[in-house]
């Protein structure tokens, strides 16, 4: 999956294969171990979501795909899993990723497999972990960004699994799992303590206008909110402990994104809710808004060399927001905008040298090491 390109650093060759200290190359059993665990797990999880729905799946969801193809798919996932681990097994002498995709086929087969039973009588009034978004993310993202990434790298000898990958992977896996907790953390403070502001007019007309325009409108607020926020983030000491964990990646990809403290997404997202729920904009520019945020802010991070002409002086690119995230002196405090470098424009940290990109990234000073519960830990200590 990961074969080291011709111009991979010793570095990076020996960050790739610390995973099983075994070599990367094609027909060395990698790929096939990689990919074995990655379907022999997912394989696994349907399986956890078909037995006990209630807990681990999104009611809204479910609407959107039938169960005999989902248990056709998950059939397929396991026997490639198994027969991937197996032929990981046979070539490679380190044998831990062969027989981790073999032992989550086997636990899964052991469930019943594809034709594993429905639980009907677990039921959760709780919000649930939902192990269904992680997976069709994961699915979904890799499939765009991975290929999207081997061909248009900035980096070319950044291999997919780069230094810090297990953390931001981690992040994913646990934000994408938590997504009801984190919603409900994020939206019902300005529900329950700024329902007094709200005026019913004001909300009937902005909600009356067409839908483009209060999408342009959102875009505009949130990021001048999201604006400040971030600023502060950045220059209170306390809050940049927080935030700190977000500019701990020192490798740049779609995944690098997910890499968010806990209080650092509520607070954010929290605040940023606050005007839109009182202004009173209809769900439907909400939940575009939702979509446009989700795919820029995980483009931006991206390992993706496009410059976008003009137009990156417009709009926030992956050239703008990673020199944010860049530990070079020119860079420091500069580009908080999301959506619209605009706001850095007017309030002077747009920095954006031509077609030049920074150099490095990561914190010049104290920073938190890897691993998600260091680093869950590290602002409080
Ligand atoms: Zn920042
Ligand atoms: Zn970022």
């Amino acid at each position: 999956m990961s074969e080291p390109s011709h111009q991979d650093s010793p570095d990076e060759v020996r960050l790739i294969s610390r995973a099983d200290g075994g070599p990367v190359a094609f027909g060395s059993g990698w790929i096939s171990g990689v990919l074995g665990i990655l379907f022999s797990g997912l394989g696994l999880f349907t399986v956890l979501c078909i037995q006990f729905p209630s807990w681990l799946t999104i009611p809204e969801l479910r609407g959107y795909y039938t169960l005999p193809t989902i248990r056709a798919l998950l059939h397929i996932a396991l026997v490639s899993g198994f027969l991937l681990g197996l032929t990981s097994l046979t070539l490679r002498k380190q044998k831990i990723l062969g027989s981790a995709a073999l032992t989550c086929s086997l636990a899964a087969a052991l469930m019943g497999g594809a034709q594993v039973n429905v639980d009907t009588n677990s039921t959760s009034s709780l919000p649930v972990l939902s192990l269904d978004w992680f997976m069709l993310n994961l699915i979904f993202w890799c499939a765009v960004f991975v290929p999207l990434e081997r061909c248009f790298a900035l980096r070319r000898d950044q291999p997919i699994f780069r230094h810090g990958w297990r953390t931001d992977l981690t992040y994913f896996f646990v934000s994408t799992l938590a997504v009801q907790w984190v919603t409900i953390m994020t939206l019902k403070p300005a529900q329950v303590l700024f329902a007094w502001v709200v005026d019913e007019r004001w909300r009937f007309s902005i909600g009356s206008q067409p839908l483009p325009v209060q999408i342009a409108e959102i875009l505009l607020l949130t990021d001048f909110v999201q604006y400040w926020i971030h600023r502060a983030f950045h220059r209170i000491p306390w809050l940049w402990r927080f935030h700190a964990i977000h500019h701990s990646a020192e490798k740049m990809d779609w995944l690098a994104g997910s890499r968010l403290h806990l209080i650092d997404i509520v607070l954010t997202r929290g605040l940023t809710y606050m005007p839109l729920f009182v202004l009173g904009f209809i769900d439907t520019a909400l939940l575009a808004y939702g979509v446009i945020v989700t795919l820029q802010a995980t483009f931006i991070h991206a390992n993706l060399r496009f410059t976008f002409g003009p137009l990156r002086y417009w709009i926030v690119t992956p050239q703008f927001h990673h020199w944010h995230h860049s530990d070079q002196a020119e860079a420091i405090d500069k580009n908080f905008a999301v959506h619209l470098p605009i706001w850095d424009w007017l309030f002077g940290s747009f920095h954006l040298p031509g077609k030049r990109w920074p150099q490095s990234y990561g914190i010049d000073g104290a920073k938190p090491t890897e691993g998600f519960l260091r680093q869950f830990f590290w602002p409080f200590s």
